[in-house]
């Protein structure tokens, strides 16, 4: 097997990359990489309804397949890409991921779609031996047990895309076993995830409840899809986060702290038995920890702007606000009960940030609505990719039911 911090197996500079949510902001990105560096090739693109975009970069750089979750999208990008005499063949439906992300020609995958519609194409990718690149972090909070057993099983190398998790990365020892007993006897102390805060860090609490999407959405620091905007508005995106680096470190949730860290330049940080910790910097742009995976074990250009510390200001770290953010506090909870805990915290978040945006709920909601449907909930060991399912699918129909009374 190999994993994050287990560095054995096939590496070396990858190829043939499938990009799974190649129309978000993850996916914009990686393919700004690419385009920087002629010996990556994409073999397949993948949208879930977006035809004018995904039409543009088929037309730019010609994958062979497209994928299009929505079949009447995929219909029009196949007629599309007809009348332009492309070569790229249109995949319908949920299917067409799982047989991009499995495909014998493909060396790496780029998962990138947002929520659980992320997780069997990701899991078919690491169960397929494939060089994962991971950015989709709720595959793996919902399903880390089962997601970590099929890289075990395999011979996938997962990386880890997320700004926090590739800091702790690089700063981890390399060739080592991600086991919390590993860790230690390397002289690992603790994991420490940096935070921004997010734009309501310094709010008048009782302006909370009266946020508006496009105020949560206004990160001071990160251009980010909806949803992950939402989360770090609230800071569940922390939350999802701790339980991300216990799943991907092997660590428990005892060894990752949370520092906020306003200025988003330091994106993560190991200490170690002896005092030194070690921390990644750079211009938070996403380009980077998708360069570094992408080329790992090697080190390429990203596109992204050199960090001038000269000309950049004092650093700041805080303790996170538990209270002002209770979100973060359920996160940390859900990663210590562990089992199906994370799984449900998950599905009643994308339930309740889905009806935020749309409008039928409110920002202070969001919370309540997680902390009931975990109340609701029994936590038991996640034994199977079905259990998660109906684990999952219960959690949203609760979650539903409880924004209707809100
Ligand atoms: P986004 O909303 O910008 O893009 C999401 C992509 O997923 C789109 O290509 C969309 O077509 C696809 N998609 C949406 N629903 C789908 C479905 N049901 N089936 C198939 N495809 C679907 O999101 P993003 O900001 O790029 O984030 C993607 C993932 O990366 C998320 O899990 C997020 O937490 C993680 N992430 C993002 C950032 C960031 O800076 N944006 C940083 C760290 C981690
Ligand atoms: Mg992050």
């Amino acid at each position: 097997m190999s994993d994050p911090v287990h560095h054995a197996g096939r590496v070396g500079v990858s190829r043939s990359i499938t990009l799974l949510g190649a129309t978000g902001s993850i996916g914009k990105s990686t393919l700004e990489v690419i385009a920087l560096h002629p010996q990556y090739s994409v073999f397949a693109l993948t949208a879930n309804s977006n035809v004018a975009l995904l039409l543009e970069q088929c037309l730019r750089f010609s994958p062979r397949y497209a994928v299009m979750v929505e079949e009447p999208a995929a219909e029009q990008l196949a007629r599309a890409l007809a009348r332009r005499d492309s070569a790229t063949r249109v995949l319908a439906g949920a299917q067409g991921l799982l047989e991009v992300a499995s495909h014998p020609e493909v060396d790496t995958v780029m998962a990138a779609i947002v929520g659980a519609a992320g997780l069997p194409s990701a899991l078919a990718a690491v169960q397929h031996s494939k060089k994962v690149l991971l950015a989709n972090k709720e595959a793996l909070v919902m399903a880390g047990d089962l997601f970590m057993d099929a890289l075990a099983q395999s011979d996938a190398v997962l990386l880890p895309i997320d700004s926090e998790h590739n800091a702790v990365f690089q700063c981890l020892p390399q060739n080592l076993r991600a086991t919390a007993d590993a860790l230690r006897a390397q002289g690992v102390r603790r994991i420490v995830l940096t935070a921004s805060g997010g734009p309501f860090r310094e709010w008048p609490l009782e302006d909370l409840h009266a946020v508006t999407p496009e105020q949560a959405c206004r990160h001071p620091n990160w251009s980010m899809g909806r949803k992950i905007s939402v989360d770090s508005a609230s800071m569940m995106n922390k939350g999802l986060e701790v339980i991300e680096a216990c799943f991907l470190f092997g660590v428990g949730p005892e060894m990752v702290d949370v520092l906020i860290h306003p200025q988003s330049i330091v994106h993560s940080m190991v200490e170690y038995a002896d005092g030194s910790i070690l921390a990644q910097m750079g211009s938070p742009d996403m380009r980077i920890p998708i360069a570094h995976c992408l080329a790992w074990p090697q080190r390429i250009a990203s596109g992204a702007a050199y960090l001038d510390l000269t000309r950049q200001g004092a650093l700041h770290f805080f303790n996170p606000d538990l209270g002002r953010f209770p979100c973060l506090r359920l996160g940390i909870e859900a990663a210590r009960a562990g089992g199906t805990a994370p799984t449900v915290l998950n599905a009643a978040n994308e339930v309740a940030v889905e009806a935020f945006l749309k409008g039928d709920s409110s920002f202070t909601a969001i919370p309540a609505i997680i902390e009931q449907t975990l109340a609701q909930m029994t936590c038991r060991k996640a034994e199977s990719v079905d259990m998660i399912r109906q684990v999952d699918e219960q959690a949203r129909i609760l979650a539903r039911r409880l924004i209707q009374r809100h």
